[in-house]
């Protein structure tokens, strides 16, 4: 229940003086709903004005200058409307280039004085101010502020606007009970919440907009405490839901005797924290983070075995039909060969083929289930289904993954993540699973040479691709990635899928990209999967685990937009079979520093989880580590890169918090509840509720 002290901040931003239903729509996109998201919206730059004389107005500087008007020049030939003042050292213009008329005549009419203030620019030695932020009569000079917070505007809705709504949520802000360690808050010198929330508004200078000044450190730890609490939360409330002892089998010990191959140690590490769960008799929650191709579902699948050996049933489940199909390809003939039947069980499957499928799942004749979406239906039932593995588990709703554990009692879960997260954020985002990380590759892959290319030398780039795929060769060619522009992505890709077809020949292109309906994604993927397109252009959003051993040419259009994180998965598609692969990584000169040392590490390492660590060190904006598709919380006052040495420190924390005080009763456990409530961690979605 939310405590009533909170009530005025949960209030909707249309009760903010100025919220009308021009504004309501506007700031609720970018704020949110609610008071509380308009107060949590900090400014992100400050602009400095000078009180000064025309003659000492520097190029670019925000000047402050008491003038009067001389004259006024309506726009000819598109020019702008000039009106033309003086001050004590000479002359200057103030132009506008639109919103002009007859009411600046009448506004500021000629012999008028005024304050004046915005941006000095020199044209012909002539000084000129563009659009003045401000033109006051001399009484009201003091409403311009010599420094002046800035919010991140957006068009219909401008700074100042938006600072005046802040203003307005800051008065609601009751001081509320202090939920932080008074021991932590002095070492780290935090003022109480509320001066730290005044403060965020009211920065005094350049230093109070760092992530490290220290109301934004404050406010940050909140928030970041307020999850970790949540997550600790959830894993106690998990833990504490009994599931039978599985013992680790013989079963599998042969099954993995039958390998072709020997598991790595990552693997072989990974397996027996798994099995250490299993025998437990609390419900495991462990995530699998490793790369593509490091051998993950390998593992799963010797766990299956250990489930199938205490006579119950697994259930994998992919995102798409073709990462299904592939996981039942890896995982039916080694568990076949020790006596196992593996279904798999697809929205393709349909009357006779499905029903007999769905009859061995409920008798339990079948010991594992592989599959899509299809495996949560409704009349799709186990006889005694005891381990749920999720490939992939961001692409799945929350609910989804919930109704395919709800088909068994005390589901144990196992999750698979191709994403590496730096060690440091594996809190943030997976703070109730327990992880596993299998950072080893099976041994015998050759690397990806991997090349930087300028666009200026696509023609050779397509001359090679020409010649690869005449000697039988595949190739992926990933198209630009135009941010929050799905349908010029969309073009570029069509554009490019017709100019390759061109110089390759009809039927030899094949495109995939977000807008597909699924079937059709699939049958294309599938066509190039068996070999029979050599050539698959695709947007990014192709599956990020399909294998296709016999593709050895990745090349990525404008790689200097990507992530290092999506750079490497990307490439990953790759280097999967025995022989020579290659990567190239075109971009539009001239390159960033940043996008240089991306471009660099990547051609330099193949170690995930150490491109995941660069790739944090590098961040610039954005999000390039491409953590947001890995289901990462959007946090609103913490930034998990600039605040990651206290990520670690608010998850003890909330361990040590939960362990003396499990209900939140004691008076910093009430608190901590309001803290709770105020950022609503509950309700956080994606990896974080796993089920
Ligand atoms: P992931 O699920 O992590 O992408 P998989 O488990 O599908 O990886 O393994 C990728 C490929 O590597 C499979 O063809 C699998 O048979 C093979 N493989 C897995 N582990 C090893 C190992 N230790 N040595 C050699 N090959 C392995
Ligand atoms: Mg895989």
């Amino acid at each position: 229940m939310r405590p009533e002290i909170l009530f005025p901040l949960f209030a909707s931003v249309s009760t903010l003086k100025g919220v009308g239903t021009k504004v309501q729509p506007l700031i609720e996109k970018i704020a949110g709903p609610l008071v509380r998201d308009v107060l949590f919206m900090g400014p992100q730059s400050l602009i400095r004005r000078r009180r000064t004389t025309s003659d000492q107005a520097r190029d670019g500087e925000v000047v402050i200058l008491n003038v009067t008007v001389e004259s006024h020049a309506p726009p000819r030939g598109g020019g702008p409307w000039r009106i033309r003042v003086f001050d004590s050292a000479g002359f200057l213009t103030l132009n506008w280039f639109k919103g002009y008329g007859q009411h600046l005549i009448d506004t500021h009419p000629v012999g008028a004085q005024r304050v004046v203030s915005g941006k000095a620019e020199h044209f012909n030695d002539l000084l000129q101010i563009s659009h003045p932020d401000y033109m006051l009569i001399p009484d009201r000079a003091g409403d311009i502020p010599e420094l002046e917070a800035v919010y991140p505007a957006t068009a219909g809705l401008p700074s100042r606007t938006i600072r005046k709504l802040a203003l307005g949520a800051l008065e609601r802000a009751a001081e509320l009970p202090e939920w932080q360690d008074p021991a932590w808050m002095a070492r780290e010198r935090f003022p109480g919440w509320h001066a730290a929330i005044a403060a965020l508004h009211n920065p005094g200078g350049e230093g109070d907009l760092a992530p490290q000044a220290s109301a934004r450190r404050r406010l940050a730890y909140d928030e970041l405490l307020a999850h970790q609490l949540a997550l600790a939360q959830r894993k106690a409330a998990r833990k504490a839901e009994p599931s039978p002892p599985i013992p680790p089998g013989d079963l599998a010990d042969r099954a993995e005797a039958a390998l072709p191959y020997k598991l790595t140690g990552a693997q072989i590490r990974a397996l027996s924290e798994i099995r250490g769960d299993l025998a437990s008799g609390e419900r495991m929650s462990r995530l699998i983070q490793g790369d593509v191709g490091s051998g993950k579902t390998v593992v799963c699948m010797l766990a299956m075995a250990d489930v199938a050996a205490a006579g119950r049933q697994s259930a994998l489940m992919a995102p798409t039909e073709i990462l299904a199909r592939q996981h039942y390809e890896t995982i039916a003939a080694p568990l076949e060969a020790v006596g196992l039947r593996v279904v798999l069980l697809t929205g393709r499957d349909k009357g006779g083929v499905r029903t007999e499928k769905l009859m061995a799942l409920m008798d339990g004749t079948a010991a594992v289930a592989v599959g899509t979406h299809a495996l949560f239906q409704d009349d799709v039932k186990f006889r005694k289904l005891s381990l749920a593995v999720i490939d992939e588990q961001h692409r799945f709703g929350v609910n989804d993954r919930r109704r395919l554990q709800e088909k068994g009692d005390a589901v144990h879960l196992l999750a698979m993540s191709a994403t590496p997260i730096p060690r440091t954020l594996e809190l943030t985002v997976f703070g109730d699973l327990d992880v596993s990380r299998i950072d080893e590759k099976p041994p015998g892959r050759t690397p990806v040479a991997t090349r930087a290319s300028p666009m200026t030398r696509l023609p050779e780039v397509v001359e090679r691709l020409r010649a690869a795929v005449a000697g039988g060769a595949q190739a992926f060619w990933i198209c630009p990635m135009v941010a929050e522009n799905d349908m010029t992505e969309l073009a570029a890709a069509e554009a490019r899928a017709a100019t390759l077809a061109k110089v390759l020949g009809p039927g030899k292109v094949g495109l995939v990209h977000g807008q597909m309906p699924s079937a059709q994604k699939d049958a294309v993927m599938t066509e190039f999967a068996e070999g029979r397109l050599p050539v698959l252009v695709a947007t990014t959003v192709v599956e990020v685990g399909v294998n296709v051993p016999n593709a050895t040419i990745m090349i990525i259009e404008q790689a200097e937009r990507f992530g290092l994180a999506q750079l490497h998965q990307l490439r990953g598609r790759v280097g999967r079979g025995r022989r020579e692969s290659a990567c190239v990584l075109l971009y539009d000169p001239p390159l960033s520093e940043t996008a240089q040392k991306r471009l660099d590490i990547l051609r330099r390492t193949d170690d995930g989880f150490l491109i995941a660590e660069k790739d944090l060190e590098l961040r610039g904006g954005g999000d390039p580590l491409g953590l947001k598709q890995s289901g990462f919380p959007a946090y609103r006052l913490a930034d998990p890169a600039a605040h990651r040495d206290m990520i670690a420190v608010a998850a003890d924390d909330a361990r040590l918090i939960l362990a003396r005080d499990p209900d939140l009763t004691s008076e910093r456990g009430k608190a901590l509840r309001v803290l709770q409530e105020l950022f609503d961690w509950r309700a956080l979605s994606a990896l974080n509720d796993a089920g």
